[in-house]
């Protein structure tokens, strides 16, 4: 029996790097562009250090297309390589590093996405290519070489007569692969991958208009002149430091970002940490509009200058996913999988660097400028509630900056809501009540119910807000939210003067019997109660907690509770002592069900549960009663 090892030889990788690099293979563009990038910065270096002698000056990398000879060009006025180099670094290096592409490749081939984030180098130009030259002279005095490989083991390594100091790469595109001839094609690329890097990147020429000198006569044809098109700027605004840059400064990075965008965005967080990893950026709040899924301009992020995604997920907490800007750092790992990344230190240590820098942001706004706060509350609110959900830190530090607006548009934290309702405000149990209303036109009479006993209403409009409170509720002691229209005001906060009812014992069992008769018991539980005269005769309530369980349940997480569809149930809270009420006793049983059907539908009304037919006969009835 023969026993061998299978070899992983190069005749096996060019096939290999084409099939399964083909969904990205628009990626080789970014990847050659990076060699030039670095060959251009290895020189500066040298020259900065005294190493290399030659005149640094104003380098571009250049990229050409000739459609004729269906080749692209990119060429470089970096370091270059003499024949030895090209030899050890091209043929011998960049072999072992394609072996490496697949040895990393077996492990995550299930996740396709993150193949084209391999730093694949130099050999991806075969995806596109199937002959690709190397014309290089180094800015050692040595002879330029000439390199030509056709996507096989055999290569030709010879002279050339290039005489500056740089390296050109020459792709002879496959037949399929001729878009990456086309201008706008190219073009979109640079802008995708390239904007930002670090060395000025050239593309065609453009017409500049020069202003007219001051004594031009006024028909005088404006000159144009032709310039080269540089399409990135190499020194973005996250690679400055903070102290040097203006509010406008940032404003127009954001404009530079995201051209599409009109509107501003609210402030912005500069990201600077060199210890224990590397990473700058700078996250933007945008106002967010209100259909989040059309969120399209995100976070971006960079390894280098170099634009490697959008999809954040996994680097940043998931509530700040709707932030905007730029993350660049070299240290977060890219060849491997989502579900790996999560788990790695380093990117946790990155997530909640994030986290703890964007809480600091807001707690100095807060501080510094508390006006300016609450008038970006509305703005910002989803994203520091949703944030408080998720993240246990940010939710502890969040209590110093999160604000509780009441229907009135005051803003109270937590701290001063407390102190202004601690007295007031507490239930048979001593527990402290905090009253809001999701919608203040809706639940407007029970707003104002509230507001007329002295009581704090809170506008609370977020659809998360029922996860956020029964967090809020678990973390703190000794409070409940209970939503205004959860039962009547008097039950909710218990005062000690117990009102008495003006009919007897007898009569309200007898009443309470005659509205069961009128009243669909499957849909309302019938309460009967001693409150104000002037208080309405009837009032629908849906009890707190029933609503709430609800809630959670319609935007997720309430499940657990494995309450399937429950279904709608409402308190019929009867006024005893309200005059309509009370005048009920010993009515005849016909026109006794008449005003009470007649109440229900009016307090229905009230709380926009009347609807189609019933709607419909209910105002057809009204007519005819004040005919
Ligand atoms: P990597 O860039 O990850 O080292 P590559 O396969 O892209 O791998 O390149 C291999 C080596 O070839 C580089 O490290 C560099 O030394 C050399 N090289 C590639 N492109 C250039 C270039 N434009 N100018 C000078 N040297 C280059």
């Amino acid at each position: 029996m023969a026993t061998g090892k299978i070899n992983v030889s190069v005749e096996n990788i060019f096939p290999l790097i084409k099939k399964f690099l083909y969904s990205d293979h628009e990626i080789f563009l970014r990847e050659l562009i990076s060699n030039a990038t670095d060959a251009t910065l290895k020189l500066k270096h040298l020259t900065s250090i005294g190493e290399a002698t030659v005149e640094y000056g104003n380098p571009v990398i250049e990229v050409k297309a000739n459609k004729e000879n269906k080749t692209l060009h990119i060429i470089d006025q970096g370091i270059g390589m003499t024949k030895e180099e090209v030899e050890k670094y091209i043929n011998e290096v960049a072999f072992s590093g394609a072996e490496e592409f697949l040895e990393k490749y077996k492990d995550s081939a299930k996740d396709s996405g993150i193949i084209g984030h391999f730093g694949l180098g130099f050999y991806s130009a075969f995806m596109v290519a199937n002959k690709v030259e190397i014309i290089t002279k180094s800015y050692k005095d040595e002879p330029a070489a000439h390199w030509i490989c056709e996507g096989t083991t055999d290569f030709t390594l010879g002279d050339a007569d290039k005489t500056e100091r740089g390296t050109e790469i020459i792709l002879h595109l496959n037949d399929d692969e001729t878009e990456f001839l086309e201008e706008n094609r190219i073009s979109e690329l640079l802008t995708k991958y390239n904007k930002f890097m670090p060395v000025p990147i050239k593309f065609g020429t453009k017409e500049k208009t020069l202003p007219k000198a001051e004594d031009a006569p006024e028909d005088e044809e404006p000159k144009k002149i032709t310039v080269d098109n540089i399409i990135n700027n190499p020194e973005p605004a996250w690679t400055k430091q903070p102290t040097d840059l203006e509010e406008e400064d940032y404003k127009s990075f954001y404009r530079e970002l995201y051209p599409m965008q009109f509107e501003e965005p609210l402030f912005h967080i500069h990201l600077n940490v060199d210890y224990p990893f590397n990473l700058t950026g700078i996250l933007y709040f945008p106002k967010l509009s209100n259909d989040m899924t059309m969120q399209r301009d995100k976070i971006q992020l960079y390894q280098n200058q170099v634009f490697v995604t959008d999809n954040v997920e996994g680097i940043v907490p998931e509530f700040l996913t709707m932030l905007k800007g730029v993350i660049d750092s070299p240290d977060i790992p890219l060849n491997v999988s989502r579900s790996y990344l999560q788990a790695d230190g380093a990117v946790k240590k990155i997530s909640s660097y994030i986290t703890r820098k964007v809480a600091d942001k807001l707690k100095s706004l807060f501080n510094n400028n508390r006006e300016d706060f609450e008038k970006k509350w509305d703005d910002i609110k989803v994203v520091i509630e949703y944030g408080m959900l998720t993240e246990d830190k940010f939710f502890e530090k969040a209590q110093k900056f999160t604000l509780y607006p009441t229907v009135d548009g005051e803003y109270f934290t937590y701290e001063e809501l407390e102190e202004k309702i601690k007295e007031n405000q507490t239930d048979k149990d001593g527990k402290m009540v905090i009253l809001y209303a999701s919608n203040k036109d809706e639940q407007h009479s029970y707003i104002s119910a509230a507001k007329d006993k002295g009581y704090q209403v809170l506008l609370l409009d977020t659809p998360i807000v029922p996860h956020l409170i029964q967090k809020l509720e678990t973390s703190k002691e000794n409070i409940s939210f209970v939503r205004v229209d959860s039962d009547h005001v008097d039950n909710l906060i218990k005062k000690d003067e117990d009102k008495t009812s003006k009919l007897s014992e007898e009569e309200q069992e007898k009443l309470k019997a005659d509205f069961e008769k009128v009243v669909p018991k499957e849909k309302y539980t019938i309460q009967l109660e001693a409150m104000d005269s002037n208080a309405a005769p009837l009032i629908i309530t849906q009890p707190e907690f029933m609503r709430r369980m609800k809630e959670m349940q319609q935007t997720g997480g309430g499940g657990m509770f494995g309450m399937g569809n429950m279904p709608e149930m409402y308190n019929l809270v009867v006024n005893t002592n309200n005059e309509l009420i009370s005048s009920l006793v010993g009515k005849e049983e016909a026109e006794q069900e008449r005003i009470i059907k007649q109440s229900l539908d009016l307090a229905r009304l009230s709380q926009n549960l009347l609807k189609g037919e019933e709607l419909t006969n209910f105002v057809k009835r009204s007519f005819e009663m004040i005919k």
